[in-house]
């Protein structure tokens, strides 16, 4: 079983902080560390190795130094770690980063299970993985909390949902975001942490995965980030109190202010 993990590497904080004159994020300064909600689908994909044989590839897109986060993730069971790199990926939003992640992804064409967190800790929507799926014509299940059962062709998962969850049956391959309820990720092994020392990452560039140029980085990107700012907090409410038709009556006038 070929087994695929889409990594991000991230800010190592939750005080995630916006250039004001480019809205993009200012990682200067700031520790980077594998998204936390892919360590889970990091595992899986090694516990998924474990079960059926096979091959983990991790995947990330990002700048040089995300290389990184791929040996770590072979130091956590992956066998081989691929960076989809070039400077014509700036400024890509989640369209164009699914776009240029499938893109990779069909440059491997041997693969069954593609795996990705459920979000990003920083980007936060949720959309990489689903948008990956869509741009490759595969199935795809989102927050999968357990494999049930998986063969050469087919797979039965159980999906979170509010109320409980749904039993999915797909056929392969097909691609699964994780939520952190599937598993409890290992730490990394000392044989794992000597491989990914010596481990070769695969580098590709825009010309390498074949990608259409008009689809990347910022002018590839539909979304425009026209500004982020930080709400302002909110008012302390008013408690009214007393009997309960002088509140109503209180109450009705307050809201006429507001209205009229
Ligand atoms: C107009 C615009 C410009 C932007 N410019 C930049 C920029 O210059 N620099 C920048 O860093 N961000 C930029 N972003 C943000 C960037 O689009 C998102 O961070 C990125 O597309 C991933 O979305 P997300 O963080 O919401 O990930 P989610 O969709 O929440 O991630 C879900 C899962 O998808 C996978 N995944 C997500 N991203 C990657 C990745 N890069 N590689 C491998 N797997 C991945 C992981 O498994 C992850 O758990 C920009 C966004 C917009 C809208």
């Amino acid at each position: 079983m070929n087994i695929i993990v889409c990594i991000k590497q991230v800010p190592n904080t939750t005080d995630v902080r916006i250039d004001p004159a480019t809205n993009t994020l200012i990682r200067d300064g700031v520790e980077s560390v594998i998204n936390p909600f892919d360590t889970y689908a990091i595992e899986e994909a090694a516990r998924l190795k474990e079960r059926c044989g096979g091959k983990v590839t991790a995947i990330t897109m990002g700048p040089p130094q995300a290389e990184s986060a791929l040996k770590e993730a072979i130091s956590l069971g992956c066998d081989e770690g691929i960076l989809v790199s070039d400077r014509k990926f700036a400024g890509s939003d989640t369209w164009a980063t699914s776009y240029t992640l499938a893109a990779a992804i069909r440059k491997i064409t041997d693969f069954d299970v593609i795996l990705c967190g459920k979000q990003a800790s920083d980007g936060d929507t949720a959309q990489v993985g689903p948008g990956i799926s869509a741009h490759l014509n595969i199935p795809q299940v989102t927050y999968v909390k357990r494999i049930v059962e998986i063969s050469a062709g087919a797979a039965k998962v159980e999906r979170m949902t509010e109320e409980g969850y749904d039993i999915v049956e797909t056929p392969l391959p097909c691609l699964f975001t994780v939520v952190k309820e599937i598993n409890t990720p290992r730490m990394p092994s000392f044989k794992g942490m000597m491989r990914a020392k010596s481990a070769k990452i695969l580098k590709w560039t825009a010309d390498d995965i074949e990608a259409d140029p008009a689809a990347l980085g910022l002018d590839g990107s539909p979304t425009r980030v026209v500004k982020i700012f930080t709400p302002e907090a909110r008012k302390g409410g008013e408690t009214l109190s007393g009997a309960t038709d002088d509140v109503s009556k209180e109450l009705v006038e307050l809201l006429k202010d507001l209205v009229i």
